[in-house]
């Protein structure tokens, strides 16, 4: 029996071929193209601009291709955590997190994570897959905030430079004419920073880069993310410095603050010398305790010192706001393992 595969997740140019395929007019995958992304159907039975022939063939071999969240909490906060099956029968989650007038999808790339960073869940789960852009996209999607969306993030499970094919043409899904048509300065990406993901994402992409610094210090770096050895941070920033990121297109650093481990004075300095010459921001983020790790956060008055010092050092440094806490949606504690065992 041949497996229908999904049309939602398919570039322009990829309808195109399919067309071509088929014996269809060219101008059908545009068509086509407004019924995945623009329009409000969930069916290829619905897309009535097309002849019936075109349709009969399109079922023939596809389905339309939205998945539905079979799960969501909602925090104190207003977050909201959705539970999505994958094709493959895996499970990842999607964060929508409300902040004053904005709504951020944080989506995952893949199911779990190969990095094995110290401090994240995800990374505990380990790597079971990796997404397709329609499972990418269809996070965005396929919510009931979907028409409400003001920024996307890539923050959730998974390495977007280890699936960096998938990731790149999301991105071209979500912004392109014939998609969604959204400002790629409204999505962030987010890389601990593999290197050749680095070079090829800043040359292919429009979208602002968030880098996981974490610490400046190769060695407690090293321990906190095994990425370190492979792509040291020094390889990463020159990379970026090779980059004119002072227009529209932003890149910032992520930092999560461990007490006693990356809080200090002398992690000030090096921050500040290793980041000169780059316009950029910092975002400090409160760490949230996993099981099994001995790290743990930093008091509020040292976090707070640790970013004026940042600021008087003329970085840009802000703490970003820990949301959805309370159902394990913040950052660093996505995880599906318990459904991973269960299948
Ligand atoms: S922090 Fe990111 S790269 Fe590291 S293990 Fe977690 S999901 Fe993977």
């Amino acid at each position: 029996m041949d497996i229908k595969t999904p049309l939602f997740g398919k570039t322009l140019g990829e309808l195109q071929q399919l067309c071509a395929e088929y014996g269809l007019p060219k101008f059908t995958a545009k068509q086509i193209a407004d019924w995945l992304y623009v329009k409000d159907i969930q069916a290829i039975d619905e897309m009535t601009n097309l002849s019936k022939k075109a349709r009969e063939r399109l079922e023939e071999n596809h389905t339309f291709g939205l998945i539905d969240p079979i799960d969501t909490k909602i925090s104190t906060d207003g977050t909201r955590k959705y539970l999505f099956p994958t094709e493959h029968g895996k499970f990842i989650e999607t964060a929508m997190i409300p902040f004053k007038d904005r709504k951020t999808v944080c989506v995952s790339s893949q199911v779990g994570c190969k990095m094995g960073c110290l401090f994240c869940m995800t990374g505990k789960q380990g790597f079971q897959g990796q997404l397709t852009a329609g499972e990418i996209v269809n996070q965005i999607r396929n919510i009931p905030e979907r028409n409400e969306i003001t920024n996307i993030v890539y923050m959730g499970m998974g390495e977007p430079f280890d699936n960096l094919d998938e990731v790149l043409k999301s991105v071209e899904i979500l912004t392109a004419e014939w998609g969604f048509a959204m400002s790629p300065r409204r999505i962030t990406v987010s890389s601990i920073g593999i290197v050749p993901g680095l070079i090829r994402f800043i040359q292919e992409c429009e979208a602002h880069l968030a880098i996981s610094l974490h610490t400046p210090f190769h060695e407690e770096r090293q321990n906190l993310m095994p990425v370190q050895i492979a792509y040291p941070l020094e390889q990463v920033i020159a990379e970026i410095k090779k980059h004119d990121f002072s227009g529209q297109r932003r890149v910032s650093f992520e930092y999560i603050v461990f007490g006693g481990l990356n809080d200090t004075p002398r992690h000030v300095k090096e921050l500040a010398r290793m980041l000169a010459g780059i316009k950029c921001r910092i975002n400090l983020i409160r760490f949230h305790p996993i099981p099994g790790t001995p790290l743990h956060g930093t008091d509020e008055a040292t976090l707070q010192s640790f970013k004026d010092a940042l600021n008087n050092k003329g970085i840009l440094t802000t703490i970003r706001a820990s949301r959805g806490v309370d159902i394990y949606a913040a950052c660093g504690l996505l995880s599906t393992k318990a459904l991973v065992k269960k299948t």
